[in-house]
């Protein structure tokens, strides 16, 4: 793997910083406040290209490939982990399955939308009673005619109140375990589709996160993505590349947690000389440094193996993994830092920990990794 980027990578990064110092730094403490991001921001994702990288152009998207969707949203990550998350779900969960799995007609329908930021999706996966079991979710979707009629409940939808489609998994036949369970890209405006905004989150404040109910919802039989009994494929091929995209917002945080204990070390002074003269406080920026560069790796590598065609879902659950727990890491150093200004909402770096912690549990959580990652290791199951 070459490991300098090439002069249209560098470009599209400078173009996401520069976008993030102008579109998302100066609101994300705002937003983060407001428990909402202002929506006008998906439209300038759109414009500038961001929602449609790697999806055909011929669908509106703007091509690129995954290391330049990486590099993106390690910058988005940078700014606003609520933002990157929108982002993440939008096009790396929703539309570029619709891509891998969609219909001519469905692809049509949706991607255009999806890509310039006209319309949101989100991924409807977890239940209030299956989280990490995701294959046991108990959601229906009953064939009436040409028709499937869907009733259940989805829980912690990013993007869910926003949302103009949902990528739904639902159980369609009576197979046993995840064999009957089948996608479905839903209208969010079908009749019986009620949502909830979930508040009180610790982080990611600024992201419209749902509870979906689904009372006789009736969707065409054109809705279903992909075979009948092939959602759960659907749904894990999603979440194999969508783990590389939450590890590369997990680079970003942790690059924006480094980047602030560096500057705050150099001016902060204590006995006599800037902290960053003492060395206990260079350990703690030392070891961001070699997190943020191992995270940023093992994301790479996700990246480069996909645009290879290679294998990749084993390598992302370890970016994932320990992307995530980097951040997290990364985030509680930058506090320790920042000493007690850390920890008032003035400085940004508590919220970069409030936004870090729950990357180690969406989109399976450590322990879940760590499963995927002994299974492939072991040839045994041990979920
Ligand atoms: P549980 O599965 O109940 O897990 C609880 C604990 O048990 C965890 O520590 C877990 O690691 C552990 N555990 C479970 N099984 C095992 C095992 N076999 N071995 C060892 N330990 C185990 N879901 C979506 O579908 N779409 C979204 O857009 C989405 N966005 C989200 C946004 C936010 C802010 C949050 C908080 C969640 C979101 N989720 C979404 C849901 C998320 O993916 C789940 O919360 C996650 O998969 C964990 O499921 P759970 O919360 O039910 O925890």
């Amino acid at each position: 793997m070459n490991l300098e980027l090439s002069e249209e990578q560098t470009a599209v990064r400078q173009l996401a910083r520069d976008f993030v110092e102008r579109e998302i730094a100066p609101h994300a403490a705002a937003w983060d406040r407001a428990e909402e991001v202002d929506r006008g921001i998906v439209k300038k994702l759109g414009e500038v290209g961001f929602l449609g990288l790697t999806v055909d152009e011929e669908y509106g998207g703007s091509g690129g490939d995954h290391l330049a969707y990486c590099l993106v949203t390690e910058e988005l990550g940078r700014g606003d982990s609520s933002v990157r998350g929108i982002v993440s779900v939008s096009l790396g969960l929703v539309a570029k399955t619709v891509a891998a799995w969609g219909s001519e007609e469905q692809k049509r329908r949706w991607l255009p939308g999806l890509v310039s930021g006209a319309y949101v999706g989100c991924f409807g996966l977890t239940e209030p009673g299956t989280g990490s079991d995701a294959g046991r979710l108990a959601t229906r979707a009953v064939r009436d005619g040409g028709d499937y009629v869907i009733n259940g409940t989805k829980m912690f939808i990013t993007n869910g109140t926003w949302a103009d489609v949902v990528l739904l998994f639902a159980r369609s036949t009576d197979a046993p375990g995840h064999k009957g369970v089948s996608a479905f890209l839903v209208p969010a405006d079908t009749p019986g589709l009620t949502r909830r905004t979930v508040h009180g989150k610790l982080g990611l404040r600024g992201q419209a996160t749902a509870e979906l109910v689904f009372q006789d919802v009736r969707v065409p039989a054109s809705a279903l993505l992909g075979e009948e009994g092939r959602g759960f494929s659907v749904a894990m091929s999603a979440l194999a590349k969508g783990r590389m995209s939450v590890a590369a917002g997990c680079v970003g945080i942790a690059q924006a947690a480094l980047d602030a204990a560096v500057a705050y070390a150099g001016q902060r002074e204590q006995f006599g000389k800037s902290i960053a003269h003492h060395q206990l406080v260079q350990e703690l920026i030392s070891d961001m440094a070699v997190d943020v560069d191992a995270a940023r790796l093992l994301t790479w590598r996700v990246a480069d193996l996909i645009d290879r065609g290679r294998p990749f879902a084993v390598e992302s659950s370890k970016a994932k993994l320990f992307a995530s727990e980097a951040a997290v890491r990364a985030a509680n150093n930058a506090l320790q830092v920042f000493g007690g200004y850390g920890y008032i909402d003035e400085y940004p770096v508590g919220k970069l920990l409030r936004d870090a912690r729950v990357m180690t549990l969406y989109e399976g959580t450590s322990q879940i990794q760590k499963l995927v990652i002994g299974r492939a290791l072991t040839g045994v199951s041990a979920f």
